[in-house]
């Protein structure tokens, strides 16, 4: 929620946060052994399992840190040195996943497409099946660089047939856009607070597969770091959900009381219906945009997230909208990707935002009144009224 001297915040993570949320986190912060916190922490991880849509023998963390921790903790515990890792590259968090698998010791090995699109299931299947096993593939759910989903459900059939561990970056995604962890029989997804979930930066999220817990407890390499080992975790992790107190490192405790408000607010009216509002909300967006003669960066509404645009510059304007847009009292993001960084910007729409289409018409409003002021022809009224059809 904006505060009168805040700009609306439309960019890819941080988001707009609800009042209940903001209201949680504004309290003095909890010990880690408080009733309260602890009813906190395993309320939340029994809620996790129904937004993941996971089974009841998954195991959910929650650990203080941003979501590239999350993406280092599935590293660190999945991959051993010397271990084949298949990554589907998307863009820039894609780049970074495999950055991340190689100082793991992993050697990876990469199933790109251009900028906008994304690899072939034949490709990725060819690829599994090519020179020695692959331990894992790993996907980004939503390329928050490129604005170009993959579709998970084919991808852990793949994985499936080929016994290799099916990992998802949801960093972008979670609980913005379709994900069923058990009946796709996915491995990890992961996500970061600030992000499609709806809280505050702060908190690395994920839920972990018997299979993906397994090859931790099977490892022969050395340990992962004490911090990125979900050995450290488990007991407390187990801990809390029994409402027992427990202790390994502090976690972010007034962060989880905002996470227990945010993740009840996506319960009741239930997931299904949180990643359906996701959906409308970018259908009526790229309406908007369509009438504002803005294309987007991915190449076909099959790989188009929910949770943001990527939207490229029309001819004769450049990055200098940004200030145009932030002059009308909203927030959007420039590009990311190197292909696209110049010619390209972003607006974020996910977590609690879907639920508010006075902040989509307001951004609406901004982004065609900045165009208008950058000179071109379009009409601020008609890209309004497009969010409505
Ligand atoms: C934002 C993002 C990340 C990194 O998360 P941080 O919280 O910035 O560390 C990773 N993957 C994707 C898809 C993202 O959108």
């Amino acid at each position: 929620m904006p505060t009168p001297l805040s700009p609306l915040l439309m960019i890819p993570g941080p988001v707009e946060v609800s009042p209940a949320v903001l209201a949680a986190a504004a309290v003095p912060p909890p010990g880690h052994t408080a009733p309260r916190l602890i009813e906190a922490f395993g309320a939340s991880l029994g809620m996790m399992r129904q937004i993941w849509q996971a089974d009841a023998a998954s195991q959910p963390f929650i650990l203080a840190g941003s979501g590239t921790l999350a993406m280092e903790v599935a590293a660190a515990n999945l991959i051993e040195p010397g271990e084949r890792a298949l990554v589907l590259n998307t863009g820039f968090f894609s780049e970074r996943m495999m950055a991340i698998l190689r100082r793991a010791g992993a050697e990876v090995i990469e199933v790109g497409a251009p900028v906008g699109e994304a690899p072939g299931m034949d490709e990725v299947r060819d690829a599994l099946r090519r020179g020695s096993p692959c331990k894992a593939l790993f996907a980004t759910h939503v390329d928050t660089s490129t604005g170009v989903r993959v579709d998970p459900e084919p991808l852990c059939h793949l994985a499936r047939a080929a016994g290799v561990l099916a990992v998802f970056d949801g960093v972008c995604a979670t609980a913005g856009e379709r994900f069923a962890m058990a009946a796709w029989d996915a491995d990890l997804y992961f996500t970061g607070s600030q992000k499609a979930i709806g809280l505050p930066p702060g908190l690395a999220l994920m839920v972990a597969g018997e299979r993906a817990l397994a090859a931790r407890e099977s490892r022969r390499a050395a340990p992962p770091p004490l911090y990125l080992d979900w050995h450290s975790w488990l007991p407390i992790h187990r801990a809390y959900e029994e409402r027992k107190p427990s202790y390994f490192a502090t976690p972010a405790t007034t962060l989880v009381m905002a996470l227990e408000s945010g993740l009840g607010e996506i319960l009741e009216a239930g997931i299904e219906a949180r990643v359906a509002a996701h959906a409308r909300t970018a259908a009526a967006l790229r309406a908007a945009w369509r009438t504002l003669g803005l294309r987007t960066v991915p190449q076909s509404e099959a790989v188009t997230a929910n949770t943001l645009s990527v939207l490229l510059f029309p001819e004769c304007i450049d990055a200098s909208l940004l200030p145009k847009i932030a002059a009308r009292g909203v927030t959007v993001a420039g590009g990311l990707h190197p292909a696209v960084k110049a010619t390209s910007f972003r607006v974020g729409h996910m977590g609690y935002t879907v639920t508010r289409p006075d902040y989509l018409r307001r951004t609406v409003e901004a982004v065609a009144g900045a165009l208008q002021d950058a000179g071109a022809a379009v009409d601020v009224e008609e890209a309004v009224k497009a969010l409505d059809t």
